[in-house]
């Protein structure tokens, strides 16, 4: 038995097969082969499954986003089948006697190329196509290709580190746990594990070596521990553990349906952190009062271009409607830092934590926040909707963006488009926002306060460097004032005040955030029900 050790940042226990995630390798092998018959199946075998992958994809896009966003899963399997591609990688297999990863890589330079040069625009394009066919296959064929519609069955994702936008390709049914050597417990990944629901580790001291790979491993996210070939003895204490602490969460069911209120009688909102559509079936399960952060820049980062007007109307509409009438809270797109998206084709930076982001992207680059807001505004008619805009320093800002929603409300209003009403509100979390929340709060009608972001600037300590673990220290006393000063600011001005920081969901503070007069905590849906409990007790 092997145990490690790591950061937990969700607790639970869970027991299944490690899956090893690996990065796709860049560098393709370029060797000669004996047995060409041989080499032709292992293309074909890896074709067969690429194209099952596809066909997965296909009916998830279905399902998720709709046909049009669906519709690049079926080029990509008839690009895959197309007979000149295969007759090309077949005879280099077979007549130059290479590898099949050279093969394909080969194949898939020639093609581009071809591709590039044609006149149409169309064409054109399918140069990335090809070469993301390419790329599948040849990380199928070189062990590296591990995608979540490959794998049989909910596992345990055992990977060096995660980025957002790979933990957002994951089937959550199929994932059990998140491991990774590297990462912090304030990451996005980390987040999204807490959304899902699932005992994960950051910081662990493994590395995702193949050796691992569908070996029997046991997650225990109270201890931050991993056991790899569980004994007897330790496998028969974990199932006991697991055991207690599914019977805990059962005897929290007691507190669906009753109110979130303390005992002196003040109601606290409690509201849920979501990353998408997905997650609305867990906001619903805990019996959670609305929405009160909907990371929107997830729905860019599942997709391979800008999501169209109607592809965020559709998700937008979807979750207000599924919420009936409950207050959701959607953020307007917040890249930028750790979440980068290929598309945008943002200029590398130094420092991404300090540079061009979230709201600073929107108001430089007005057609993407102007499409944004058009299907945010349209989605509004389809239920209780407030827009929240991520990483504010300054008046200026938001009365720019309050002209620009006012632009795209007539705009809309011409086009005979009914518009419903809505909350503006903004994320507090930077020190320069909470510091002039006085002159902020009259402009809007809440905040929120973003105590990831505001831990960071406020620390100075990146979010993201494990090393400074160990300073990061969210119950800092100047995050406290800062806290305290901004939720003071919003009342005396008008607007209500709540936390969906992960600091929303600490416990330790709960007392403390109710004497400061927070008005809302917004937290992953697997911890409602015990924030509930905890409220109640306060
Ligand atoms: C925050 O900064 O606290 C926040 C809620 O936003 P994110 O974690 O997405 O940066
Ligand atoms: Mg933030």
């Amino acid at each position: 038995m092997i145990v490690k050790e790591g950061k937990s940042v969700f607790k639970g226990v869970a027991i299944g097969k490690i899956f090893v995630y690996r990065k796709a390798q860049k560098a393709v092998s370029n060797e000669q082969v004996e047995d060409t018959a041989a080499e032709l199946e292992r293309y074909e075998a890896a074709k067969g499954k690429a194209l099952e992958q596809l066909k997965g994809l296909y009916e998830k896009a279905l399902r998720d986003v709709g046909e049009e966003e669906a519709m690049i899963f079926d080029v990509h399997q008839m690009l895959l089948d197309d007979l000149d591609y295969n007759d090309s990688i077949h005879s280099i297999i077979e007549n130059d006697k290479m590898n099949a990863e050279y093969a394909v890589f080969m194949t898939c330079e020639q093609f581009s190329v071809m591709f590039l040069s044609m006149d149409d625009d169309y064409m054109r394009g399918r140069a990335a196509d090809v070469k993301d066919i390419s790329e599948r296959v040849i990380s199928i064929l070189n062990g590296t290709q591990v995608s979540p519609e490959a794998m049989p069955e909910p596992v345990i994702i055992l990977a060096e580190d995660l980025a957002p936008s790979e933990t957002v390709q994951f089937d959550k049914s199929k994932l059990l746990s998140i491991v990774t050597q590297k990462g912090s417990a304030n990451s996005h990944t980390a987040i999204l594990a807490r959304t899902m629901n699932i005992p994960s580790l950051v910081m662990t001291d493994i590395e995702p070596s193949l050796e691992y790979h569908g070996r029997t491993a046991i997650v225990d996210g109270f201890a931050g521990l991993i056991y790899i070939d569980p004994d007897e003895e330790t496998m028969a204490k974990m199932i006991e553990k697991k055991g207690k602490a599914d019977a805990q969460r059962a005897l929290l069911q007691e507190m669906k349906g009753k109110e979130t209120v303390t005992k002196s009688g003040k109601h606290i909102h409690l509201y849920s952190n979501i990353g998408g559509v997905q997650d609305v079936d867990a906001v619903l399960e805990n019996d959670s009062e609305g929405i009160g952060l909907f990371r929107s820049e997830f729905l860019y980062l599942g997709c391979d271009d800008y999501p169209s007007e109607e592809v965020q109307f559709e998700a937008y509409k979807t979750v207000l409607s599924r919420m009936g009438g409950k207050k959701v809270i959607i953020r307007t797109l917040d890249i930028g830092a750790d979440k980068q998206i290929d598309y945008f084709d943002l200029p590398k930076e130094e420092n991404p934590a300090l540079g061009f982001r979230a709201i600073r992207i929107c108001l430089t680059r007005e057609e993407v926040f102007r499409t944004q807001l058009r299907a945010l505004l349209r989605a509004s008619a389809y239920g209780t909707l407030s827009i929240m805009f991520p990483m504010i320093i300054s008046v200026k800002e938001i009365v720019r963006i309050k002209e620009i929603v006012e632009e795209v409300r007539l705009e809309l209003e011409r086009e005979n488009i009914s518009v419903g009403d809505f909350e503006l509100g903004i994320m507090i979390e930077t020190p320069a926002a909470a510091v002039i929340s006085d002159q902020l709060a009259p402009l809007v009608d809440f905040f929120s306060i973003g105590s990831n972001d505001l831990t960071q600037y406020t620390l100075a300590i990146d979010r993201q460097n494990q090393s400074l673990d160990a300073f990061f220290d969210p119950h800092h006393e100047a995050i406290l004032r800062l806290i305290q000063m901004t939720c003071e600011n919003a009342h005396k001005h008008g607007a209500w005040c709540g936390i969906c920081g992960e600091l929303g969901a600490d416990m330790e503070l709960t007392a403390k955030f109710i004497q400061m007069g927070i008005d809302e905590l917004s937290v992953s849906p697997g911890y409602t029900l015990e924030l509930r409990k905890r409220i109640r007790e306060c």
